[in-house]
């Protein structure tokens, strides 16, 4: 070898002993190193060493057990090679190693161990000189002829392989250039060889018997070859890189099962460019990945950009460019899926229909994106659903709720580990078409950050503009999103940002009243429910008083999910019950035992999970249908979470019911004052917005100046109210962040209660905004508030007389349950507010609605 007849190697070598493989002199090798000894001869003498001495080592193939690699040095292998140290890398990960890449120079024999530990030096002798070769002791002839024979095998496998790969023309051209006596080494190192021939190769001193011994290696090579090309013809150009594109790759187990694992890979490849070819991706697609295809080709497997590459193209090939379904939109069967899947809900179905039918007269996308805004678990979700159901389109959800990095809508750039493509592109490589309905649920809680606005990226995937040439920064080529149907949904349009809200249509889907959630539930809830819990009609029964008493006591929400989940958690315990029954009729002993009403009492008490497994034994089958009834409400939800707590709190002054609107749906809200001895200061607490604490100053100062009016007095009697006179108001809750106008007419309310030692109705509850003239202003949220106080079982409701529009939003039978006092000024709110009015010249207006 050229190389090694320049360099005189160290006649005293550290010896690095590998398990894995067999280092040949010409060939490059990675080797893990993470035994003690090889360790410390990396830290002390490649780490530290300045020298370029240093970095030459002894590679000595130890095939002894590594295991068993402990204290003692194993008998060593006395041929080893030289090999220059070309890189080291250290890790820590799972334990501490370091990877050492290694060139091999020459062979050289073990003469003496000069020392053991911490790692074994010897004193060596060169074996391979190029004046061996010349003055070798067969005559040159003969060598000639052998090492003739050899270069003709060589040649010819190479030849086999396709010269259009760089790798192999290189080798190609090695083939002339080097020097014979050092192909057989080199060849050895790229074909096909196991570790036990290339030890006999490394053993093969003298030059001969080398050449001897890989003419037959590189003709079992050849003839793999040659069957490979004849059994796979169609693949032929491919199957020449199976050993060209790896020429210096570690070869380290038993040949067979790698040669199937490689050509499994190689299939792969093969498969991937078929795929990538019949698939129907855009022209600009093709073209970036035909590209990538090629630079795979000739990327050795051991890169990691070939596995990030491979992704890549996989993806490519995955995503339906053009696969859609068909939609089969039909108005009238629209209508009824959506009325089959949801009771109530009429605005939002009206709109959602009308939606469809313009899409099915025009036939295109292009018009608003539909966003859905109410409390939680008010079926927004599920509507969405059902519209893909009528389409007979693909459903996929993207929870949008925390995101704060662009790149989770966009894509990772390729360039980053671990990159990836946005969830857009994710969202379509899962359902396999490109005209999904995709739910962006959730885009109130959009979050900015550092990383970018996601919102933005939104903005260009629901623009119908923009849209059909959406570019994934993973992907970096264009994809249609335009055939994509999006619907988005939000709890309050108050945080999406104002240029995404401006591309969607909103949709208000306000809560429930207790009568539609009864409704729901045993329309839709407790089917579904019991069909989850393996129960049927017969074994369970659950009346409307029961699911009324559930969503009143146990509950207190807009939507129904905490209503499905306590109907869950009935279902669950009454299927413990039946299970066990059963399992008691199966012993004939027990199944005549308790009939009658008194097993069903004791059934229903004993539906408690914890009990039941406490007296199993006793317990005795059901009846069925087990009946819920209040008691084994008890036992199963524990005692009520909400009890009518309306009247204990307002049994004393100073305390007064408001309406509030919140995202999460409508609720009453307590405020408490209390006076004391003082300078006349007033304490607001309760996280209060600025607004509202405006709110309360006013209330103060029109009640202040109206004091007189009123015989309003302080607790020395006195008309000027804050005269030595602290006022505190609370609006319990503290731990919510409150704000708004629509406090004022209950601060007043529940002020003026205090001032006037009179107790405030307790079946009332309010809203409005107020003005130091006293007069009341409209405000929003007004069907949610009136939901709210239904379901604290209100009965009279104070609103502003502007807001009087508003009421024909409300079911009839809410309506019919309450009565409405529309007030224009301070002075009707007060009368309302009390039994029997409140000032002398009092103008009475209660109205009952007429609506
Ligand atoms: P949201 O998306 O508004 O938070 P979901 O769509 O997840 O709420 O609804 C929660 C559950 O309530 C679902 O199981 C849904 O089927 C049910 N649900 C809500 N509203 C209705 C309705 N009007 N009719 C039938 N089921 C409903």
């Amino acid at each position: 070898m050229a190389a090694s007849s320049a360099i005189q190697i160290p006649t005293r070598l550290p010896l690095l002993l590998t398990h894995e493989s067999v280092l040949l002199p010409g060939s490059t090798m990675r080797t893990s190193v993470d035994s003690p000894r090889n360790m410390q001869l990396v830290r002390s003498r490649l780490l530290k060493g300045t020298s370029l001495r240093s970095t030459i080592i002894g590679v000595i193939p130890n095939t002894s057990d590594p295991t068993s690699d402990c204290d003692d040095l194993p008998n060593l292998h006395r041929i080893g090679t030289a090999a220059l140290a070309v890189q080291v890398v250290g890790s820590n990960w799972p334990k501490p190693h370091y990877t050492l890449l290694v060139t091999g120079l020459c062979r050289f024999q073990i003469l003496q161990l000069l020392k053991e530990k911490p790692y074994p030096i010897a004193e060596v002798q060169q074996l391979d000189r190029l004046e061996q070769f010349t003055n070798g002791h067969k005559s040159e002839e003969e060598l000639g002829e052998l090492s003739e024979q050899f270069y003709k095998y060589a040649v010819q496998l190479v030849e086999m392989l396709d010269m259009s790969v760089p790798a192999v023309a290189k080798l190609r051209r090695l083939l002339d250039n080097l020097p014979r006596e050092a192909l057989p080494d080199i060849l050895t190192s790229i074909i096909r060889t196991t570790n036990q021939e290339k030890l006999q190769i490394l053993d093969a001193v003298r030059l001969e018997e080398r050449f001897k011994m890989t003419i037959p290696l590189l003709v079992r090579q050849i003839e793999g070859l040659k069957l490979l090309q004849k059994t796979r013809k169609s693949k032929q150009d491919d199957d020449k890189r199976v050993v060209a594109i790896r020429p210096n790759r570690r070869i380290s187990h038993g040949s067979i099962t790698e040669d199937e694992e490689e050509e499994e890979d190689h299939d792969d490849v093969v498969m991937l460019e078929k795929k990538i070819r019949t698939s129907s991706m855009s022209e600009q697609a093709l073209k970036v990945c035909l590209k990538e295809i090629k630079r795979l080709k000739k990327m050795p497997q051991s890169m990691p950009e070939y596995a990030l590459t491979r992704n890549y193209l996989e993806l490519m090939v995955e995503l339906p460019w053009n696969k859609s379904t068909k939609d089969r939109l039909e108005i009238r069967a629209a209508r009824i899926v959506l009325d089959n899947d949801h009771y109530a809900m009429e605005k939002l179905k009206k709109r959602v229909l009308e939606y469809l039918a313009v899409r099915q007269l025009k036939n295109n996308l292009k018009g608003p994106i539909l966003c859905f805004v109410g409390p939680p678990g008010v079926g927004k979700t599920s509507v969405g659903r059902s519209i893909a159901k009528t389409l007979g389109r693909e459903f996929h959800r993207i929870a949008l709720g925390g995101v704060c990095d662009q790149s989770d809508i966009r894509g990772h750039r390729r360039t980053y580990v671990g990159s990836m493509p946005g969830r857009i592109i994710n969202g379509l490589k899962t359902v396999g078409v490109n005209n999904p309905v995709f739910l962006l649920d959730e885009v109130d809680k959009l979050a900015k950050s550092l990383q970018g606005d996601p919102a933005a990226a939104l903005l260009e995937v629901l623009d119908p503009e923009q849209n059909h040439s959406f570019t994934d920064h993973y992907l970096n080529v264009a994809f249609d999103l335009s055939q994509v149907l999006f619907i988005a949904t939000a709890n309050t349009t108050a945080t999406i940002p104002p240029a995404l809200l401006d591309r969607m249509e909103v949709i208000q889907v306000p809560g429930y009243t207790q009568e539609e959630k009864i409704e729901i539930a045993h329309r839709h809830l407790i089917p579904k429910q019991l069909e989850q819990h393996g129960l049927t009609p017969q074994q369970i029964q659950i009346p409307q008083v029961t699911t009324l008493g559930i969503i009143t006591r146990y509950t207190r929400e807009a939507g129904v999910r905490a209503l499905d989940r306590k109907l869950g958690a009935i279902c669950r315990a009454v299927a413990v019950k039946v299970a066990e029954g059963q399992h008691k009729e199966a012993k004939p002993d027990r199944a005549e035992v308790g009939e009658g009403e008194d097993c069903k009492e004791h059934v229903t008490e004993d539906a408690k999970p914890e009990s039941i497994s406490d007296t199993a034994d006793l317990a005795l089958p059901p009846e069925m249908p087990i009946l819920i009834d209040f008691h084994a409400l008890k036992d199963i939800l524990g005692p009520p979470m909400y009890d009518m707590e309306v009247s204990e709190r307002l049994n004393q002054p100073g305390v007064a019911i408001g309406l509030a609107w919140t995202p999460l749906g409508g609720e009453i809200m307590f405020v408490e004052a209390s006076r004391m001895d003082g300078e006349g200061q007033l304490t607001l607490t309760g996280q209060l917005g600025d607004v509202m604490k405006e709110s309360a100053h006013l209330a103060i100062s029109w009640l202040r100046s109206n004091a007189k009016r009123y015989q309003l007095t302080n607790a020395s009697g006195s008309f000027d109210l804050l005269d030595n006179t602290d006022i505190h108001l609370h609006f319990p809750a503290g731990a919510v962040t409150k704000d708004g106008p629509s406090a004022g007419v209950t601060i007043v309310t529940c002020l003026a209660s205090l001032f006037s030692g009179r107790l405030v109705c307790s079946d009332v509850a309010m809203t409005g905004e107020i003005t130091l003239r006293g007069l009341v202003l409209p405000v929003g949220g007004i069907k949610d508030k009136v939901l709210a106080a239904h379901r604290a079982g209100l009965k009279r409701i104070i609103i502003p007389q502007r807001n009087e529009k508003d009421l024909e939003e409300i079911a009839v039978h809410v309506r019919q349950d309450l009565t409405f006092v529309l007030a224009g000024c301070l002075d009707e709110v007060l009368n309302a507010a009390f039994d029997g009015g409140f000032a002398v010249k009092a103008r009475l207006e209660h109205l009952n609605s007429k609506l």
